[in-house]
């Protein structure tokens, strides 16, 4: 199980805790973040294939 510590009182609680079960704290979640991270990473992977197959088109034409 995977732990975090509250960014308010600083207690070690579950990072799937949405609520800190000490202070009432609601906790950010870094999902959104990572997600966006990895749509970000595919587009550009797929920006720079395609950059490569025209690259490699042009100079095949
Ligand atoms: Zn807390």
């Amino acid at each position: 199980m995977e732990q975090k510590r509250c960014k308010n009182c600083n207690s070690i609680i579950d990072s799937k805790d949405k609520v800190c079960p000490y202070c009432g704290e609601k906790q950010k979640e870094d999902g959104c973040l990572i997600g966006f991270l990895i749509i970000l990473s595919v587009i550009a992977l797929s920006a720079f294939v395609l950059f490569i197959l025209i690259a490699v088109g042009a100079f095949i034409l």
